[in-house]
């Protein structure tokens, strides 16, 4: 399964960067776009430099509703309407009506923890209680394990690992981390791919150097 980057705070030269974060995940059977970053024009501009063809996804995931990983919907969707759309459903009523009013498959209220597609799988929505952040995450089922895609992972990495554990041992993780410092949870891991919101990169590299991974726009991994 080869993971691909294409948004984030930081970016490989040839790239841009901004706030936000978006990957690709390709399975051999489907290919999953996972969050879209802000600026849709930024996105499509990495996935050409990239030589990603947005025609080849069939899939759009969006972790959780805030605007640096939803902000990029409609300029994809105009690229590519063709996508099954997978959302917490906690989303606002009227974002998915947009949605569903510009794509020509169905989109898809997550509730509870559920297979997207073929070795894809999402934690189902969570939220840290009172905060009122709905998020999923993905699960990864790759040959050599489980792997975690999380957006900004507000619900915290112990809600997370939690759910995500129910498909088995987890190998390791990639996306934003947010503030976790839950630092325990990865001990078991051998890939931290750290980026867009993790605020404690540093003490996490310190602690894991061997495991840490800096993610960044252009970062690929096959998995
Ligand atoms: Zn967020
Ligand atoms: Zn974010």
């Amino acid at each position: 399964m080869k993971i691909t980057i294409v948004y984030d705070n930081n970016a490989q030269e040839a790239l841009k960067c901004g706030w936000g974060f978006s990957c690709l995940i390709e399975t051999g059977t489907n290919n999953i776009l996972f969050d879209t970053g802000w600026d849709g024009h930024l996105l499509l501009e990495n996935m050409e430099k990239l030589e990603i063809d947005p025609q080849i996804i069939d899939t759009l995931v969006l972790s959780h509703q805030h605007w640096d990983h939803t902000g990029g919907v409609t300029t994809f969707l105009n690229i590519n309407p063709d996508v099954d759309v997978f959302v917490p459903s906690g989303f606002s009523p009227r974002l998915k009506k947009e949605i569903t009013s510009r794509i020509t498959k169905k989109l898809y209220g997550v509730s509870s923890p559920q297979k997207i597609c073929d070795k894809i799988y999402t934690t189902g929505e969570l939220e840290k209680n009172g905060t009122g952040i709905k998020e999923q995450s993905l699960i990864l089922e790759c040959e050599s394990g489980n792997y975690v895609l999380a957006g900004c992972a507000h619900p915290g990495l112990l809600l997370i690992l939690e759910a995500a554990s129910s498909f088995g041992k987890i190998n390791g993780i990639i996306g934003g981390l947010h503030d976790s410092q839950e630092y325990g949870s990865f001990k078991e891991m051998d890939l931290i791919g750290a980026g867009h919101c993790t605020s404690h990169k540093d003490i996490i590299r310190k602690m894991y150097p061997e495991k840490f991974q800096k993610i960044y726009a252009g970062y690929s991994i096959e998995l």
